[in-house]
């Protein structure tokens, strides 16, 4: 890390956060912008190892800077640094492509390492937002794993949801049980389950637990 650029508008947070750099990278080049217009000005005149961006600028939001960066400068490493701890800015940084996501209430050790290692590629996330993305995805399950469902076997899974036994899944699609327990083998396979319980959640997540739906 050689030229690093440091986007922040408060003087005292920004000669902070300069030591922070500093200590994590002894050799690099400070450069700094004061707000949203002088950081897009100077993500366009030079190429940086590294950027330390704030959020909350007087004339704009940091994420403007973080996108331009993304964009024109794909190997710059981008890290937001802000107060904002709230799920809408920390979706926003990561959608807009940061490396990391540090707190500046953090102890200064901590975002000494933490600087380090995203420079080794190790995302860079504040202990409390690794913790709310961790709860987001507690909360919605695993990723779509129902992408590779045929229709038949959605239809199949929407009647398990619905509390049909294998017989009358069979007796309602003409097919006889045998086929049924085969398309539930691949419906648990597939969805990496192994109870009715799972497969009804699975069945409700989908939207195929209702009968006007199957
Ligand atoms: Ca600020």
């Amino acid at each position: 890390m050689t030229q690093v650029l440091i986007v922040e508008d408060l003087s005292e947070t920004r000669r902070w956060l300069g030591e922070i750099v500093t200590a994590a990278f002894p050799d690099c080049t400070l450069h700094e912008a004061t707000s949203q217009s002088s950081g897009l000005a100077q993500s366009a005149r030079r190429v940086y190892d590294l950027a330390l961006i704030d959020l909350g600028l007087p004339d704009g939001s940091g994420l403007e800077v973080l996108r331009k960066l993304r964009l024109s400068q794909p190997d710059t490493i981008c890290v937001v640094t802000t107060v904002m701890g709230d799920d809408a800015s920390i979706v926003g940084a990561l959608s807009a492509g940061a490396h990391g996501y540090l707190l500046k209430e953090q102890p200064r050790d901590l975002l000494v390492v933490q600087l380090k290692q995203v420079a080794a590629g190790i995302p860079a996330l504040s202990p409390s937002v690794a913790r709310r993305i961790m709860q987001h995805f507690q909360r919605t399950g695993p990723a779509a794993p129902e992408d590779n469902l045929t229709a038949r076997e959605r239809e199949v899974l929407g009647m398990i949801g619905r509390g049909l036994r294998n017989a009358e899944v069979a007796q309602a699609l003409l097919l006889s049980e045998n086929t049924i327990a085969g398309y539930i083998k691949d419906i648990y396979r597939k969805l990496g389950i192994s109870s009715r319980a799972e497969a009804s959640w699975h069945a409700a997540r989908l939207g195929l637990g209702t009968p006007d739906q199957t």
